[in-house]
């Protein structure tokens, strides 16, 4: 400790040695001094924040556009939004532009590359060179990334790796001249130095499954590094999001310990020090060497993603894994550069910063440990804080700068990166040179400033994120306050695996139950007994199910009807409370219940879970609404008279469920019902009917009152039907097929002449749902976002995409890249972790969807057919995308609810529209455009139910995107929004006179129409 308080002196004279050095280099390029298009960006970026995001977002698009014409007209939609003297001055220069589009649109492109190449050493690895010289004869060293686009096949994946290992020959027979006029020190790593991405490496990462992505990286990797070592060249892991994080110090460590390399010290990977979990990982990697006898490198960095992380974590409610204080991550970065200086006989460190606080920390803590420059190394982006660089090579010290090499399209995105670093309000390089913040302030000690503010002293490093919540679970008394998703399991961490994997052990020894229908609740058992099967393996009998005789349901209606007269007077606090007992009951079951739907409808690791966390969500979210309604309202301030809106139950609700949502369609209506203060019956679907039967026994156990809600098991179209027309019913709530839909539908709208109320059907049916794919869409993302709506959980969700269309010549880049990410899904059994790709849910679906498909490759075009593994026996049915597909045709216009996708071109945005309205569903759609205007068109044209842009079109979360559609899709209800519950129940207005004689109380704005 006390070493550390003392070289705060000797890191101000360090400092401040190095900011005169950088401020006297003036043949450096000034990040923000000069006047071309790079430096008065920097600048208006930094004046105005809604300018600097346009203007990025279109410097990311630029290299996309085609045509001169979309060059002008997408900057200046880019720039219609921001109103700064900025724009007007660019706005101006458009507007001279737009008569002559391809000058204007010449000089915007000249500008930007030159901004790129700032930051991009070349676009080839010949190109690259001049550059690479350069630096080394400045006395730096270099380390060379390869941009690329994200990999979404095998053969990227191969193509990236083949890069690396020709990336290699080439610097090796490159640079020999120059290791021989300037020999590399003993001590030093290798001169050819590369840095890679494993994401790169990768055409599918799959959190759950960290052993078969390892396997698939290594087969990539190792090739790479065994020739590094025949080189002897240094290879690098660049650390990426944290999503990656474990997976990638695991395989460093495997790498590290091929018989091959065990004895390779140029092996290295990153630490980040904005993550709470970096010291820890650090102590953990230096036992982990400490117990071999091992020697690697550490590049410390901040972090690159900070933004991404914390977006990411919070949409998914998990903790989120960064500090949420720059002072935090600086101080923990040179916490985590005292313990590696400390371990110097293992780690050979590499401190990646621009902060001369950061670096000289570094330097002076080294210093005090008796260690040369020569024993650590300082590293910084290509293009970024290039005096700092300088001076620090005049000190003695060694640089290596990190040289990224490639195209312009796969370097946007890393340009955007460094533009938006150099704005970023808390980063250094806009302090010291944007900002002129005094050089005391910057180099003050963050550990120090922390305690000022009265933060720990030292960051708590230790507290891993491993409790995933952001907030504390709704409890009762609280959830009135704020509602918050559950968080999906992270697969990414070993004891979440474990629990999975334990609950599919657990489960798969309960197979074969039988499972009773239950009415006041009591079992039924019946001799007609139905087969609940595994279908990844039909074989295997997940449950035996008691099917229900029209007596059954006669009784169930009475009894639910019975059951009501108390229901619908209990309080709907204490309604509130036993629903979120039942969340709490899922919430301890959750690895159980997602173990059942693996086994009986088919669905893979992260789709189970989601589909668990769902139901949970569905209880917290109505409980908070039924809170909120049961308040009343009062409709309008009027003297002498209050009227209070309230809500009165329906009465006895059939609540029929599909069986592609499980747990969560069931719960939701079920519970929605419920809360609201009516009783049901439940008709499960057949396939999932296992689920139905853990349901309805938690919801016993959470103490629902027998006879509130009923389980029926049976066919739709017996035991359905019969509970559809009986006059004892008040309303249904059903989710299912067109088909199903609308006869329902029919059958409610007949009434009986002893029947109570008109029936209300929540009626939620299917989609032919669309996605748009605009010339400037990003590839990388949409073709990512056209897999998972397509085909996850084998196309049967209803919100699943089936029409895909292009516009323009983008179909052509497109439909090769969509075709190799198809390949790279895998198929197979849902309980593996790696599957993407399970079965369909039964024999009738399995053959509904092959005869599509083989009238399909009579009139359209196959343009991709996945292969089914042949020991898979189970109702698998391959990816399967058609191209050149009639808008007209069958395929085109009729629901599948499988794993098929037909594609089809437009020529412009009216077009794509069109064949995009052109469909009796409206429920789900989406579009991918980088186009301010064609964003606004197609929210405001495009008509379904949900509309998303610029991500996948399938999984809803509850109070977040209320979900469901129109026209044939639904009859307009939205679950897991404010205006559902509305939906079970009969508002009532009760209006008093409040007026005597005259005189008239105060207006009471606090309602009280609890009606219990
Ligand atoms: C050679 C080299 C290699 C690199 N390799 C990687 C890599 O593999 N992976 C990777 O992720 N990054 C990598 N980086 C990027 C690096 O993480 C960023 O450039 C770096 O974070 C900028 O830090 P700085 O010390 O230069 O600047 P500073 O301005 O001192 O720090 C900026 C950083 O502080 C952090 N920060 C900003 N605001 C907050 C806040 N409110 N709360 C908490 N923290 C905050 C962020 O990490 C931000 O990037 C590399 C950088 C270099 C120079």
């Amino acid at each position: 400790m006390s070493k550390v308080a003392n070289i705060q002196a000797d890191v101000e004279q360090l400092g401040r040695q190095i900011f005169d050095l950088a401020d006297k280099d003036c043949n450096s390029r000034s990040l923000f001094g000069k006047k071309d298009l790079y430096s008065r960006l920097m600048e208006w970026s930094m004046q105005d924040p809604l300018f600097k995001t346009q203007m990025f977002r279109f410097v990311d698009v630029l290299p996309n556009l085609r045509s001169a014409d979309e060059v002008v007209s997408h900057l200046s939609e880019y720039l219609n939004d921001t109103k700064t003297p900025v724009s007007t001055f660019l706005q101006g220069a458009l507007r001279i532009g737009s008569f002559i589009p391809p000058v204007s649109a010449a000089i915007i492109r000249k500008n930007i590359v030159a901004m790129a190449n700032i930051f991009i050493t070349g676009a080839d690895n010949k190109s690259a060179l001049r550059n690479l010289r350069k630096i080394s004869k400045e006395g730096a060293r270099f380390t060379i990334d390869i941009l690329g686009e994200a990999v979404v096949g095998e053969r990227e994946a191969d193509d990236y790796a083949r890069r690396y290992r020709s990336l290699l020959d080439f610097l090796a027979e490159h640079t020999q001249s120059w290791q021989a006029s300037t020999p590399i020190p003993a001590n030093e790593p290798p001169l050819v130095n590369i840095s890679i991405k494993i994401s790169a490496l990768c055409a599918r990462i799959h959190s759950s499954d960290p052993e078969t992505n390892i396997a698939a990286i290594l087969s990539r990797l190792k090739p790479i590094a065994l020739r590094a070592k025949e080189l002897g060249a240094f290879i690098n892991l660049d650390m990426e999001s944290y999503g990656l994080k474990e997976l990638t110090l695991e395989l460093f460590k495997r790498l590290a310990e091929e018989p091959q390399l065990s004895d390779y010290p140029h092996l290295g990977f990153v630490i980040q020090a904005y993550l709470r979990d970096s010291y820890r990982d650090t102590e953990k990697m230096l036992k982990w060497a400490q117990q071999r006898n091992r020697q690697f490198t550490i590049r410390l960095v901040k972090g690159a993603y900070w933004d991404f992380e914390k977006v990411f974590a919070a949409q998914r409610t998990w903790e989120v894994p960064v500090y949420t204080s720059k002072i935090e991550t600086d101080a923990n970065y040179e916490r985590i550069t005292r313990l590696i200086l400390e371990n110097r006989k293992y780690v050979y460190p590499a401190f990646a910063s621009h902060n001369v606080r950061t670096i000289s920390c570094a330097a002076a803590y080294a210093r005090t440990l008796g260690l040369e420059p020569g024993d650590y190394e300082f590293q910084m982006l290509y293009g970024m804080a290039t005096a700092i660089r300088r001076a620090l090579l005049s000190l003695g010290y060694r640089v290596r700068e990190y040289c990224p090499i490639g195209e312009l399209v796969p370097g946007m995105a890393y340009l955007v990166r460094r533009l938006l670093e150099n704005t970023s309000n808390e980063g250094f390089l806009r302090a010291r040179f944007g900002a002129n913040t005094s050089i005391t302030e910057l180099l003050r000690d963050p550990a120090s400033q922390l305690t000022a503010k009265g933060g720990p002293l030292i960051p708590p490093a230790d507290n891993a994120a491993t409790t995933k919540s952001v907030h504390p679970r709704p409890t009762p008394s609280d959830s009135v306050a704020s509602f918050t998703n559950e968080p999906p399991a992270d697969f990414t961490s070993s004891s979440v695996r474990k629990k999975m994997v334990l609950a599919l052990q657990s489960i798969r020894s309960k197979f074969g139950r039988s499972y009773p229908c239950m009415i006041a609740g009591r079992p039924r058992i019946s001799r007609d007994l139905l087969r609940s099967q595994n279908p990844a393996r039909p074989e295997e009998i997940v449950g035996l199910i008691s099917t229900a005789a029209p007596g059954d349901v006669v009784d169930a209606v009475a009894v639910a009807k019975r059951s009501f007269a108390n229901w619908s007077k209990t309080v709907a606090e204490d309604r509130c409370h036993l629903i979120e007992r039942l969340a709490a009951k899922l919430r301890q079951n959750r690895f159980d219940l997602a173990a059942w739907e693996v086994f009986e409808a088919g669905k893979n690791w992260s789709e189970a879970d989601a589909d668990v966390c769902e139901a949970i969500d569905f209880c917290v979210f109505y409980a908070h609404e039924m809170r909120r309604l049961s308040k009343g309202r009062l409709t309008q301030e009027t003297a002498g008279e209050v009227s209070i809106e309230s809500y009165l139950p329906r009465g006895v609700g059939a609540i029929i469920a599909p069986w592609n949502f499980p747990l969560a369609i069931l719960c939701g209506m079920t519970v929605a019902a419920l809360v609201t203060g009516n009783t049901v019956i439940i008709k499960p679907a057949e396939q999932s009917s296992v689920i139905a039967a853990q349901f309805m026994n938690l919801m016993q156990e959470s103490g629902l009152p027998d006879g509130v809600a009923n389980l029926l098991f049976g066919n739709g179209e017996t035991v359905g039907s019969l509970l559809v027309v009986h006059p004892d019913i008040d309303f249904v709530a059903f989710t299912g097929s067109r088909q199903v839909g609308t006869e329902i539908w029919q059958m409610a709208g007949v009434t009986h002449p002893n029947q109570r109320n008109l029936k209300k059907v929540v009626c939620e049916m299917g989609g032919k749902n669309a996605m748009i794919i605009d010339t400037d869409a990003d590839l990388d993302e949409a073709v990512l976002g056209i897999i998972q709506s397509a085909f996850g959980y084998q196309g049967q969700k209803c919100s699943a995409l089936s029409r895909l269309i292009t516009i323009g010549e983008i179909h052509e880049e497109l439909v090769p890249r969509l075709t190799e990410a198809a390949a790279a899904l895998n198929i197979g059994l849902p309980e593996h972790p790696s599957t993407d790709i399970g079965p369909v849910i039964d024999q009738a679906a399995f053959r509904k969807i092959q005869s599509y498909i083989e009238n399909g490759k009579r009139e359209h075009t196959l343009s991709y057919q996945g292969h089914i593994p042949s020991e898979l026996r189970g109702f698998f049915v391959p990816p399967t995308i058609f191209t050149d597909v009639d808008p007209a045709s069958r395929l085109a216009q009729e629901e599948i609810f499988g794993p098929v996708l037909s594609v089809h071109r437009a020529e412009d945005l009216d077009k794509a529209l069109k064949i995009a309205n052109d469909s009796p569903f409206a429920l789900t759609g989406g579009l991918y455009s980088r186009s301010p205007r064609n964003i606004a068109r197609v929210r405001s044209e495009f008509l379904v139910g949900n509309l998303y842009i610029n991500r996948p079109i399938t999984g809803a979360i509850v109070g977040r995107h209320p979900f469901g559609g129109f026209k044939m899709s639904g009859s307009g209800t939205k679950a897991g929004g404010h205006d559902y519950l509305l939906h079970f129940t009969f508002p009532r207005v009760v209006t008093e006179n409040t007026l005597r004689r005259g005189f008239a109380p105060e207006i009471q704005r606090q309602s009280s129409a609890d009606r219990g």
